[in-house]
């Protein structure tokens, strides 16, 4: 393991390595390559680890929103493709860290869709259409907990459609994955 590197502090001075190899665990446990200032790098990549989930968690200035709107609108493809091949329980946590991070638009967001909803159910409906529906919602989080695969509750008629758009009620719903549901509307839902 790393041979080709010096075993000492002073031998990787001497030869101007960037990095050494003791063999030795570090305080910690790690038994990794030394930087030539002794920081074990094992301990290095946890730290960064640690200060780039933070970074996650912390409001994002309007400079940074806009490059990364920027990003998004000249990558597009790249983006999706990427957002729809992430593990499911990636996908989880990519979620909570988000909602985490960005509490008024978790709101403006399920504002938007209950008035959505609102809007697509009759004033027909009967109570029992209704727990028809709440019972979709919960069958969605069931299936997402019980499989670890994240589930959505689709509007098989999309309430917007182009052409036509659907009611908010029983028979028009279906539990489809996350990852279906995205890929139908063809553009990823990240916020929902
Ligand atoms: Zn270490």
């Amino acid at each position: 393991m790393y041979t080709e590197y010096p075993t000492t502090r002073k031998e990787a001075k001497e030869l101007k390595s960037p990095y050494y190899f003791t063999g030795l665990p570090c305080k910690h446990g790690h038994i990794a390559l030394r930087k030539l200032k002794g920081t074990c790098m094992e301990c290095q990549k946890i730290e960064w680890q640690e200060t780039n989930a933070k970074r996650a968690l912390l409001p994002k200035s309007e400079a940074s929103k806009k490059a990364g709107k920027k990003y998004y609108e000249a990558n597009k493809e790249v983006v999706k493709l990427r957002a729809l091949s992430r593990k499911p329980e990636d996908i989880i946590k990519y979620r909570k860290t988000w909602k985490a991070a960005n509490p008024d638009l978790v709101i403006a967001n399920s504002k938007h869709r209950r008035t959505k909803h609102k809007q697509a159910t009759p004033k027909w409906l009967t109570q029992e259409h209704k727990t028809a529906i709440k019972q979709f919602y919960l069958d969605a989080m069931l299936v997402s907990k019980v499989t670890g695969v994240p589930y959505a509750v689709d509007h098989i008629v999309p309430l917007r459609g182009e052409l036509v758009s659907g009611l908010h009620v029983p028979w028009n719903l279906a539990v489809i994955t996350r990852e279906e549901n995205s890929k139908k509307s063809n553009k990823i839902n990240l916020q929902s």
